[in-house]
């Protein structure tokens, strides 16, 4: 069966999805209330940086599978799978998470429902939404119950999202409790990920619980895994110990491994932080709170690592910032992704701007939206421009850029050769031969 699916709202997840979908053969049109996004999409210009998806985004266009529109009317009209991409974010000044987005897609959506489809959320939620959203289906679309909900959480990581949502390590579907619904939401999902299954991607199905908690708990097992290293970090420190060799070591072991396991800055973004928050806000309204005490010493272990590199950073300078230039290498919360959403990075460069010390940010894809998050930093337009007379230089964020950077012609543009590197991404044997006075996170 061919079906013609729909992707309601187009930021990083939706578009990624939006592009992929039509790459596999289906018709497929992205909506998003945000008209500037959609008139770049539909040019074919992505408006954030993602590897490898804008050629995706431009021969779909151009086969004419994917097309773009603000009208949830055509959408309702168009598609008989719609795939519900909103964001959540945080709440402000709250833990739990922000849903009037994924309300206000399924009220713009519902009414326009008059034939049979399969609505699938893709969103990462708290635990209960789908059952409520699929009341609020059945009770507002004029197809009544034949407007199914399905929960399909996503698991796709920037940087990498083009590649994880063709080739997913695993596809979680939530289905209804009805059995007829649930017999033909997992038919279609199985048509729609048919390319996927047939590689051998595990296929889970669960009910709608089970299907959100999964992508939560995913997320809050990452977070610990970050938040564990870099407690072991904050003991090295102490112990004069290098957490880097304890991290290797540890890696050897199949039943750790090593992935997530990198001691720095920590974690940010527009996932993991509101994930655990919204995780550990959702189980307290469900009288489950204590389960989750850890997750709040993960997410502080998490903001003490940007406390201790603005500490280490003044330590360099004598002890104040006052008067003093700091050239940072890094904004985006990680490498390969424009995105600035709780960045570490910017995190640390605004406080110390706060502190007294002049600041120039570079970062190779993330300046647009640095700039807009944080527009009292300075930017330069390379690293050396960033490091231009700087008396310590703070390497955030671990782009292959800063990685391959020459000591010696970094040293050629600084005021002091001091560098603190936050993401244990350089060799300090190489810079110290170089003149550099190294510090890290974690590392004697
Ligand atoms: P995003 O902010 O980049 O995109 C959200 C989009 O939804 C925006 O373009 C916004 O304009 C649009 N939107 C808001 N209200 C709308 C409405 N009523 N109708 C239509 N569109 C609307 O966010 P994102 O990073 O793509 O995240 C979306 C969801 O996916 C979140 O729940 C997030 O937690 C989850 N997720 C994100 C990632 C990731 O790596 N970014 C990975 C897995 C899951």
């Amino acid at each position: 069966m061919t079906h013609r699916l729909t992707v309601i709202g187009t930021g990083y997840l939706g578009a990624t999805h939006a592009a992929c979908m039509a790459d596999l053969g289906f018709e497929v049109l992205g909506l998003d209330v945000d008209r500037e996004k959609i008139s770049r999409l539909a040019a074919g210009d992505l408006p954030f940086y993602e590897p490898g998806l804008e050629p995706v985004l431009r021969r779909n266009l151009e086969n004419g599978r994917l097309r773009f529109t603000t009208s949830f009317e055509e959408v309702a009209e168009f598609g008989d799978v719609h795939f519900i991409c909103v964001g959540t974010p945080q709440k402000q000044g709250e833990y739990a998470a922000d849903m009037t987005y994924v309300d206000a897609a399924v009220d713009a959506l519902a009414p326009h429902l008059d034939r049979p489809c399969l609505v699938v959320g893709k969103s990462t939620v708290p635990v209960g939404t789908a059952g409520r959203l699929a009341r609020k289906l059945a009770a507002t679309a004029p197809a009544g119950e034949d407007a199914v909900l399905a929960w399909n959480p996503e698991f796709l990581r920037e940087g990498f999202a083009v590649k994880d949502t063709l080739h997913p390590d695993r596809i979680v579907v939530g289905l209804p409790s009805d059995a007829e619904a649930a017999t033909l939401a997992e038919k279609t999902l199985r048509e729609v990920y048919a390319s996927m299954i047939a590689e051998g991607t595990p296929f889970v199905v669960a009910d709608y619980p089970t299907s959100e908690l999964v992508k939560v708990a995913a997320n809050a097992f990452l977070a610990t895994k970050i938040s564990f290293i870099n407690a072991m970090a904050e003991v090295c420190e102490a112990a004069h110990a290098d957490v880097t060799k304890l991290s290797e070591a540890l890696s050897h072991d199949d039943r750790i491994g090593g992935k997530f396991l990198g001691p720095g800055l920590g974690f940010g973004g527009g996932c993991l932080p509101k994930d655990i928050r919204a995780f550990m806000a959702r189980a307290g309204e469900l009288g489950a709170d204590q389960a989750l005490t850890f997750l709040r010493e993960v997410d502080e272990i998490n903001i003490r690592r940007r406390i201790r590199m603005v500490d280490l950073a003044r330590e360099l300078l004598g002890g104040s910032f006052i008067g003093r230039t700091v050239g940072v290498l890094g904004a985006a919360f990680k490498p390969d992704s424009d995105d600035v959403r709780d960045s570490p990075a910017l995190d640390v460069a605004a406080s110390i701007r706060g502190q007294g010390a002049r600041v120039t940010v570079y970062d190779p894809k993330a300046m647009p939206n640095a700039r807009r998050a944080q527009p009292t930093l300075n930017f330069g337009p390379s690293a050396p421009d960033a490091a231009r007379g700087a008396h310590v230089v703070l390497l955030l964020t671990e782009w292959s850029e800063f990685r391959e950077m020459d000591p010696h012609a970094l040293a050629e543009v600084v005021a002091e050769k001091n560098i603190v590197d936050g993401r244990n991404a350089l060799d300090p044997d190489h810079w110290r031969a170089a003149g550099w006075n190294y510090r890290a996170l974690g590392r004697p």
